[in-house]
């Protein structure tokens, strides 16, 4: 909502706020918090409220330390979870440098940059609907997570098969009571794994979300005793969790994929945008799909993606084209995990699918047939390549994309590709208890 200072100050008195909590998110994705007695909200409210960013992943400047934090005032929400002492109320923040610019190494300015460059090519937003799974494990008495699932449920099962059924549900009252449109809320194909929707939202609101989601699942999974993880791949032989990110841009006559004449109703642009998307598929691979568990997610027989093709109907390629139309016309992409730091991603799609607009990029023939069935020289004949297959190859892949470049601007890019190598090599080092079963008796 189009919140102005007085009405925040109005409701913080109303509501007996207590507390403020200054989000923000590093490049990991992950969400940081400043909390400040209420006593500060009139120095918030003037753009005053500093910290000291030098140990914030990703935010490390050459010059100084010092950076601001502007609140977004849109985002302001209360808890529901608060206690009787008073309520914590949170605001999504940008950060700010001492000289008032932007600064480049926050992953929620560099996707406010992008949207900019996508208003002056003609549209009016990018939309983002995901589609987060995640498990739910129990934990042991210390609060600590164990790799026991709280159920043996299956796709669509309900209680008692589906023990995470309560908890889901005061997930969904709590998304809510915050203000979320779910549209559905259901067990997913792997024991103990969960799918909520929500409503799509233009792409800055999809990302702060995406965080506030894993923030409100998280909370409410403890209080159950259980310990919620979005986790690519918590364990072998089971499906993963993904976060299938839907998308379309509008213009100001509605929605700028759909053509009534086109073929399969889609537009030009619906199809430049898709020949954008799979023109950089394997280099925002890193950004999408971002940590070394991603890469055992993306592996065949588990219904997440491995090979870079589209189609209009079967789910087993990268992007599917959704059946409906109108106002709904979409493109899915399937290889985005709930790792993905939600802001990075939505900018390095968006720049994919502008480069497509740009440069007027053709998508090949959509495959209608499932690729897993077909083999290594059937998939050469379609023209389909494979996504990816570790870290490492997918950061090669993303260090040699300008576009991808330009998606995330300099700072960010360079730390990311910087950081991700040195979690590659962390990984690669370490000696597993696999090897040590495969090798130790046989060498
Ligand atoms: P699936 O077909 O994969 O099961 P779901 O129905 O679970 O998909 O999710 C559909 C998602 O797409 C929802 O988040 C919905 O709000 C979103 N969506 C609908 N229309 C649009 C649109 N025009 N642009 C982006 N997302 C959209
Ligand atoms: N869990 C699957 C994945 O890893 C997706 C299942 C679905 O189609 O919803 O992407
Ligand atoms: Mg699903
Ligand atoms: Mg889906």
């Amino acid at each position: 909502p189009a919140y102005t200072k007085d009405d925040i100050r109005q409701m913080a008195k109303d509501e007996n706020v207590k507390f403020l909590r200054l989000m923000f998110t590093d490049l990991f994705g992950t969400i940081k918090n400043v909390e400040v007695p209420v006593s500060q909200l009139g120095k918030l409210l003037d753009n005053k409220l500093m910290f000291d960013g030098s140990s914030i992943d990703g935010f490390v400047r050459i010059e100084e330390s010092d950076m601001y934090l502007y609140p977004d005032l849109s985002t302001w929400m209360i808890f529901p979870w608060s206690t009787e002492r008073g309520k914590i109320a949170r605001v999504i923040c940008e950060v700010y440098t001492p000289d008032g610019k932007p600064f480049e190494g926050d992953p929620r300015n560099n996707l406010i940059r992008v949207l900019s460059d996508m208003r002056k090519a003609g549209f009016t937003a990018f939309n983002i609907g995901p589609e987060p799974e995640f498990f739910l494990f129990k934990m042991d008495e210390n609060g600590k997570p164990t790799t026991e699932l709280n159920d043996k449920g299956s796709y669509f099962d309900m209680a008692p098969m589906d023990l995470g059924e309560n908890c889901r549900r005061e997930i969904v009252l709590t998304l809510e009571e915050m203000g979320f449109d779910v549209e559905a809320a259901h067990h997913e194909v792997a024991p103990g794994q969960h799918e909520i929707d929500f409503k799509y939202a233009d792409a800055l609101t999809a990302a702060d979300n995406i965080q506030t989601f894993k923030l409100v699942v998280k909370t409410v999974a403890r209080k159950y005793g259980l310990y919620a993880t979005f986790m690519p791949k918590p364990l072998a032989g089971i499906n993963g969790s993904g976060m299938h990110l839907n998308m379309s841009l509008f213009h100001d006559k509605g929605n700028a994929f759909y053509d009534e004449k086109g073929e399969m109703e889609l537009s030009e642009d619906a199809y430049h945008f898709l020949g954008g998307l799979l023109k950089h598929a394997r280099s925002f691979t890193a950004i999408c799909n971002p940590i070394v568990n991603s890469y055992k997610r993306l592996v065949p027989g588990y219904e997440a993606p491995v090979y870079v093709a589209w189609s209009g109907s079967n789910r087993s390629p990268l992007i599917r084209v959704p059946s409906s139309r109108g106002l709904s016309t979409r493109l899915e992409l399937r290889s985005v995990d709930p790792a993905a730091n939600p802001y990075l991603a939505i900018a390095a799609v968006l720049e994919a699918g502008l480069d497509g607009l740009r440069n007027k990029l053709a998508p090949r023939e959509a495959v209608d047939r499932n690729i897993y069935r077909m083999d290594a020289e059937e998939r050469q004949e379609n023209h389909i390549t494979n996504l990816p297959d570790t870290l490492h190859n997918a950061l090669k892949d993303l260090a040699a994309d300008e576009t991808m470049r330009n998606a995330m601007g300099d700072h960010l890019y360079q730390s990311f590709i910087e950081a991700k190598n040195l979690e590659y090599n962390s990984y690669r080092t370490q000696v597993s208890q696999w090897e040590r079963d495969q090798y130790l008796e046989l060498y």
